[in-house]
């Protein structure tokens, strides 16, 4: 008997990108723990979506040569990426956009709000943050969550349809 997965885990297929848990949940901004001692290059900056290890230094770029990597940046001690760098790799569609020392990022994960602005009238779907225009998320930490609860929602009806078949 075969068995096929119901929802087909594959590089381009969105958010189903097997790399993206690694890229939000790796830290970042630390010193290597192989290249720590030469110090002043050696901050973790890049991912490599290839590897889905930790995040890795300049010099730990050479053994990735032929990998996809992507470089994360800081603003205000939170972690972005530039969209015309991740939106290669991953649908990034609906997450707010912004524009940070002239260039387009979205942010990694999504950053606790003390208080709303007076007239909110579009919120991220996850976290409730205040979004600019149409966007749908803040980060792509929430866009991730949204989508593994769709997964999550169809893989129920899945278990009970097949629980009714029985
Ligand atoms: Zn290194
Ligand atoms: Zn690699
Ligand atoms: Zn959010």
């Amino acid at each position: 008997m075969m068995v096929v997965p119901l929802i087909p885990i594959e590089e381009n297929n969105g958010f189903g990108a097997q790399w993206l848990r690694p890229l939000l949940e790796a830290n970042y901004f630390i010193p290597c723990r192989d290249h720590g001692e030469e110090m002043s290059k050696s901050e973790s900056k890049y991912f490599c979506l290839d590897c889905m290890g930790k995040s890795i230094c300049s010099y730990c770029l050479i053994h990735h040569r032929e990998h996809r990597i992507v470089q994360i940046r800081r603003s205000n001690y939170h972690n972005v990426i530039r969209v015309n760098e991740v939106q290669k790799h991953v649908d990034i569609s609906g997450v707010q956009h912004y524009v940070i020392n002239n260039a387009e990022i979205v942010f990694l994960n999504e950053r606790p709000q003390l208080r709303h602005g007076k007239r909110v009238t579009n919120t991220c779907e996850i976290c409730g943050r205040t979004l600019l225009g149409s966007f749908r998320f803040c980060s792509l930490s929430c866009k991730a969550k949204k989508m593994m609860h769709v997964v999550e929602k169809a893989m129920e009806s899945v278990e009970k349809l097949s629980k009714a078949m029985m």
